[in-house]
């Protein structure tokens, strides 16, 4: 049987929103404190399907970081540099944004910089991206106001953070790392402070258009909105399934404490497709989806054998040589990729906008892409 809410719940809860946003992920929580921020007037509502939020904003790394030079590499193989620099752009003003908003304390956020490192059976691609270091220190400086964002570190470096098997680093002086959970909660907080509803447990089933309004579908009942924004990153092709997103799989693991554990940093090998850092006195590493692109493809949740397998022997030879801390937890997220580097902000069909794929770096742009869908929906109203 249908559930049947009151004339009250029905008039202040489920209807009459201006905007409704779909996801409580960070693009979608900052979506929607931007636009309540911008007009107070607004009614404004979060639906996420999750009892917690439940793609990677809860789950990844906490790396603030903008670029690794074997990672821009990468990706200049399949974009043009004006494009990669406004991605890269949009990563600093987001992590700024963010940092802003929250405040670092309530973020925990650490400038203990980035870094790339490079083992010794990877000598001659090291060398190919310290060539690279004055380059991409010229191309970031307008951006960052930084005119040495990137050097290369001596041996002393590798041996205080008591690495193994590695051949050289290059530093990111800009990079630092948060907590993800503190991001997260103190963000759910401050939008609900605003005046926001967020509603979780409600997945959206449908997004039904209509003129002036449109009807929203989901698992509890159905709500009514002027304008909806789409903030459901990897998730976003069961709504509407022409998106350009592919699904990858994040996962990482966590040791248990380490005592006298001397790495402090968010580190990055293998262009970007592993990273670790520490957490207090923990080791954080993940990544690997490399191994197997097409497994990895997927909006399911899982563990397997061959990355965390991986991840292990990463951990165990180069980031902790000689010893074995038990891991005491393990898990993944979903990322959205897709053919071009940059996100999808615009409007999917009218009423509707987008803010999604964050191409794995969600935590670095995310402030900004909510900002800017907000915006784009204010001008709209
Ligand atoms: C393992 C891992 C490590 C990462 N590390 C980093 C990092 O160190 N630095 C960095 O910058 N980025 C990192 N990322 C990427 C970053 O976490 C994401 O890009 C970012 O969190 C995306 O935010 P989002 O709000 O767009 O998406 P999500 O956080 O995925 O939010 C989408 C939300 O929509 C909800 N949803 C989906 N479908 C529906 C529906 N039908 N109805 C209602 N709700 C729905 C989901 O439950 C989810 O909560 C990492 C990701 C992973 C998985």
């Amino acid at each position: 049987m249908e559930k049947s809410f009151s004339f009250w719940e029905q008039t202040s809860f489920l209807e009459n929103f201006d905007v409704l946003v779909v996801g409580g992920g960070l693009v979608g929580l900052m979506a929607a404190y931007q636009t309540k921020k911008q007009n107070h007037r607004l009614k404004v509502g979060v639906l996420e399907a999750g009892f917690l939020p439940s793609g990677a904003s809860t789950k990844n790394a906490g790396f603030a970081c903008f670029g690794s030079i074997s990672e821009m590499l990468d990706e200049l193989e399949s974009t043009s540099e004006d494009e990669l620099l406004e991605v890269v752009e949009l990563r600093w003003q987001g992590l700024r944004l963010l940092r802003e908003i929250l405040g670092d304390d309530a973020i925990d956020y650490l400038p203990y910089g980035g870094f790339e490192v490079f083992k010794k059976s990877d000598e001659a691609f090291a060398g190919k991206c310290q060539e690279q270091i004055g380059h991409f220190n010229r191309l970031l400086a307008p951006i960052t106001g930084t005119a040495d964002i990137y050097a290369a570190t001596g041996p002393v470096f590798i041996t205080e953070q008591g690495l193994g098997d590695v051949h050289s680093v290059i530093q990111n002086k800009l990079e630092g790392q948060l907590d993800t959970g503190k991001m997260m909660l103190n963000l759910q907080r401050l939008v609900q402070e605003a005046g926001v509803l967020l509603f979780t447990n409600c997945k959206v089933e449908e997004i039904e258009a209509g003129s002036p309004h449109h009807t929203v579908h989901t698992n509890q009942t159905k709500f009514i909105a002027r304008k909806i924004i789409l903030a459901t990153n990897a998730f976003s092709k069961s709504l509407f399934p022409e998106l350009n997103i592919i699904p990858g799989r994040g996962q990482v693991l966590v040791t248990s404490p380490i005592p006298g554990l001397k790495l402090r940093g968010a580190f990055h090998y293998d262009r970007g497709y592993y990273y670790f850092r520490n957490i207090g006195d923990r080791i954080l590493i993940g990544g690997g989806r490399n191994l197997d692109f097409k497994a990895e493809e997927t909006t399911d949740m899982g563990l397997t054998a061959l990355v965390q397998n991986r991840l292990e022997d990463l951990l165990y030879e180069v980031v902790l040589p000689g010893q074995r801390p038990k891991i005491e937890y393990r898990w993944s997220g979903i990322m959205a990729f897709g053919d071009e580097l940059k996100p999808l902000i615009g409007e999917v069909v009218p009423g509707v906008y987008s803010a999604i794929r964050c191409n794995g770096m969600g935590v670095a742009m995310g402030s900004q892409m909510g900002k800017t869908v907000a915006e784009l929906v204010l001008s709209s109203l």
